[in-house]
């Protein structure tokens, strides 16, 4: 069991940034872990303090049982895989895959058969003698896993490595490396600002604001339960719906509307949250019904997002049918999935534990 946990650990730079502040977390042996935030949240320092190539302030870094915070990065046992690739530019393929093997003095028979694994692996087999500049950007992206690979670490730290390739190449490298990690069963902590590459390809994600982590779980928890509105906000595309309301004697008041609600929130200001595939335009049972205008139609190929005004203005993003034709200004109602419907206190942005009865 090779667990790494971070405990309070912190990171202040020369100068009195904090850029990481009290983070707590435990990646399992063998996990695909995400770290997510917009930039300069600390995702990076974060990696690279696990690394090794950042010191840490305060707090403590384990892998395993051993602490690690002074140990040398040669000596932690893991590879980082640069958001640049670091080819070296004057070396073949092969001499950059190899490279690490001859240093660390493998046998050559050895490093042939682990070559072949690899490139056989990472389909690089017809590229061994070019240059890095002879490749493309997920040709360069594939050696540079490659000689992570090789090395046989116990987790690889991989810090954007998909935000340099083109939006077919990052989808098409989101699944092979899933694959990869499938297949080499190690820990892969994996830093984005991108929040789809988080959800398609994460087993937890840690989604991190301010330098603070805001919430760590499965994909569809994070998505589903956010803990906070930075993370309802910052998960889903379009994000979640944020509306005002008030919570009184029981009751959640809000676009002109009211319904029953067992909340853990005192009475006052509340911020109301659903995704936008959570409301529709046709009664169902446990739905709430609202009043709504047609702000806009935005078609997306495969499905719509309907833009609503509800009666007290405040717009929301509705997802809808793609063969959906409704003119700007038309009368609507939306039905709200009350199973669905989230609450947080508008003061500390935290979810508030509620039940809706539609
Ligand atoms: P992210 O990876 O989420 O974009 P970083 O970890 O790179 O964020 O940065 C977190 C914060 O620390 C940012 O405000 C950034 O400006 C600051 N920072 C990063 N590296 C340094 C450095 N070497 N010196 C001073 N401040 C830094």
């Amino acid at each position: 069991m090779t667990e790494i946990r971070l405990a309070n650990v912190t990171k202040t730079y020369p100068g009195g940034q904090t850029a990481v502040d009290k983070v707590d977390l435990t990646i399992k042996d063998g996990e695909f872990f995400v770290l997510l935030g917009p930039s300069g949240c600390g995702k990076s320092t974060t990696l690279r303090m696990i690394a090794g190539l950042e010191p840490i302030s305060g707090g403590d870094l384990f892998i395993g049982d051993r602490r690690m915070n002074e140990v040398d990065p040669k000596d932690r046992d893991l590879a980082f895989v640069f958001q640049n690739y670091a080819l070296f530019p004057h070396l073949t393929v092969r001499g950059n895959l190899t490279f690490g093997m001859r240093l660390r003095g493998v046998p050559a028979e050895t490093q042939q058969s682990r070559l072949a694994e690899v490139t056989g692996m990472l389909g690089l087999g017809p590229y061994l003698e070019r240059k890095p500049g002879q490749l493309s950007g997920g040709q360069r992206q594939r050696v540079a896993l490659g000689r992570a690979l090789l090395r046989d670490p116990v987790a690889f730290l991989l810090d954007e490595p998909l935000s340099n390739l083109d939006a077919k190449l990052r989808a098409q490298m989101r699944t092979e490396l899933v694959k990869l990690h499938r297949r080499v069963g190690r820990t892969i902590i994996h830093v984005t600002h991108d929040q789809i590459e988080a959800m398609t390809m994460a087993e937890r994600i840690c989604i991190m604001n301010n330098g603070k982590v805001a919430q760590i779980g499965a994909p569809m928890e994070v998505y589903r339960n956010p803990a906070d509105t930075f993370v309802a906000t910052f998960t889903g595309s379009p994000p979640m719906n944020l509306l005002e309301g008030r919570l009184d004697n029981g009751m959640l008041t809000f676009a002109q509307t009211s319904a029953p609600v067992q909340a853990a929130a005192p009475a006052g200001p509340v911020t109301i949250g659903f995704r936008p595939e959570d409301a529709v335009l046709a009664p169902r049972p446990g739905h709430l019904p609202l009043q709504a205008t047609v702000v806009a139609v935005e078609t997306l190929g495969a499905d719509a997002i309907l833009v609503a005004s509800l009666q007290d203005g405040q717009e929301v993003n509705m997802r809808v049918g793609a063969d959906t034709s409704l003119p700007a200004g038309a009368a609507i109602s939306v039905y709200l999935d009350s199973e669905r419907l989230r609450l947080f206190d508008p003061k500390t942005t935290l979810a508030v534990p509620c039940r809706l009865a539609a």
